[in-house]
C-alpha cells in the first residue's frame, strides 16, 4: 500500500505462521492487506518439527516461515519489517501507528485489524546458559516433541499448576523417569498436589542448580550442592509472556496471563479487532494458529465494508 491516505481492508500485525496464513487467505479473497512484522517469530526457534502435517520427515521453523513467505509473495504479500506501536479506534475502523527500523513513524487506517503478535518464552535461569530455549539446549513443548522423548530420562523445569500439568503429561504419555526441577524456587503447590506428583512417580528436586556441564547442543549434567543429576532431555515449563499489549490498550478481554479471549470467528471483545495464534488463550501450536487465521480472514472478508456490530 503506497498511498498514505488509502484505507486498507485489513492490517495484520505479526508475520509468523498465523499472520502469514491470514494474509494469504485475505489476498485470495482479493482484499487489500498490510502485513507488518517485527521479525521475532517463535517459529524461528524450532530446530525440527515432526507434528506439522504434510512434512512427515520433519521441517525446521525457519523453513516453515520461508515457505509461507514465498507462498504469500505469489499474491503480492510482502511483510513490512516494522513495529506497530499503537492502535486506536476510528470511524469505520482503526488507525495504527507504525515505526520503521530507521525511526520513521506513520499512521495507517484499516477497516479491520488482526493481531498475530505471538508470545515469548520465559527462559529458565540456569548458570552460564542464557537463552537456553532459543539455543536448543532446553526444549519447550512436549506437545510438539514429547514423542521424541519416549523412554528417555526427562527433567521439567517448572513450578505451579502449569508445571505440574506438564510433568504429569510427560510421565503418563512418554517416560517413567520424570523429575521436576524448581531451580531453588518454591514449588508453589498445595500439599495434596505435591503428594499426587510423587504418587505418579515424578521426582521433585527443589534445590538450586549451582553448575552444569554443557557441550554442543546438550546439557550433560546438572549439579546441586548435594548431587549430580543426569537427564537425556530437559524441558522448561515456565510459561509464556503474551505480546497482547496492543489489544489490552484497546480494552480487549483477556485472561490472568494477558492472553486474549476470542469468539468463534477469532474476533476479540473489541469489534473489528481479531486475534490469532499464540497471543490467543488456548493451545500454542502452528496448526491452531493457521486454523484461527482461516476463521478470522473469512469473517473479515464477509463483513469488512459494513459497520462493526457495535457501530
Ligand atoms: C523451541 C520451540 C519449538 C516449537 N516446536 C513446535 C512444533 O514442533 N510444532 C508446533 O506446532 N509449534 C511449535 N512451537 C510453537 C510455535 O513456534 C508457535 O505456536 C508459533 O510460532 C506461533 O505462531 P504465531 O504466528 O502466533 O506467532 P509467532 O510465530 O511468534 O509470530 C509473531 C510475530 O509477530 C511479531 N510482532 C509482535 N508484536 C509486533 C508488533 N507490535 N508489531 C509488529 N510485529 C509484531 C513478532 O516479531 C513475530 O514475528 C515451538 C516453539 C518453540 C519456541
Amino acid at each position: 500500500m503506497n498511498d498514505p491516505a488509502a484505507v486498507v481492508d485489513c492490517l495484520i500485525v505479526g508475520g509468523g505462521p498465523a499472520g502469514l496464513t491470514a494474509a494469504l487467505y485475505l489476498k485470495r479473497f482479493r482484499r487489500s492487506v498490510l502485513l507488518v512484522d517485527g521479525g521475532e517469530s517463535r517459529a524461528a526457534w524450532i530446530p525440527e518439527s515432526h507434528n506439522i502435517p504434510f512434512f512427515s520427515s520433519g521441517i525446521s521453523g525457519k523453513q516453515i516461515l520461508a515457505r509461507e513467505r514465498e507462498h504469500a509473495a505469489r499474491y503480492d504479500v510482502v511483510a513490512e519489517t516494522a513495529r506497530v506501536t499503537a492502535i486506536a479506534k476510528s470511524d469505520g475502523g482503526f488507525v495504527a501507528t507504525i515505526e520503521s527500523p530507521d525511526g520513521a513513524v506513520r499512521d495507517v487506517s484499516a477497516r479491520r485489524v488482526v493481531l498475530a503478535t505471538g508470545a515469548v518464552d520465559v527462559e529458565p535461569d540456569l548458570p552460564d546458559v542464557p537463552d537456553a530455549v532459543r539455543r536448543g539446549l532446553v526444549r519447550y513443548c512436549p506437545i510438539c516433541d514429547g514423542y521424541e522423548a519416549i523412554g528417555k530420562r526427562v527433567a521439567v523445569i517448572a513450578r505451579g499448576d502449569h508445571g505440574v500439568g506438564e510433568a504429569i503429561f510427560i510421565r503418563r504419555t512418554y517416560s517413567d523417569d520424570v523429575t521436576l526441577l524448581t531451580l531453588g524456587e518454591e514449588l508453589d503447590l498445595q500439599p495434596d498436589q505435591a503428594e499426587d506428583l510423587r504418587e505418579k512417580g515424578v521426582t521433585i528436586v527443589e534445590d538450586p542448580i549451582v553448575a552444569l556441564d554443557h557441550k554442543g547442543d546438550a546439557i550433560g549434567a546438572l549439579r546441586t550442592a548435594q548431587q549430580e543429576l543426569r537427564f537425556d532431555i530437559l524441558y522448561s515449563a515456565l510459561g509464556l509472556r503474551y505480546r497482547s499489549e496492543l489489544g489490552l490498550a484497546l480494552g480487549a478481554r483477556h485472561d490472568e496471563r494477558n492472553a486474549l479471549w476470542v469468539d468463534e470467528h477469532c474476533q476479540t471483545s473489541v469489534k473489528g479487532l481479531y486475534a490469532i495464534g499464540d497471543v490467543v488463550i488456548g493451545l500454542d501450536q502452528i496448526v491452531v494458529g493457521m486454523g484461527q487465521a482461516a476463521y478470522a480472514a473469512t469473517h473479515i472478508h464477509n463483513r469488512c465494508e459494513y459497520p462493526t456490530d457495535d457501530e
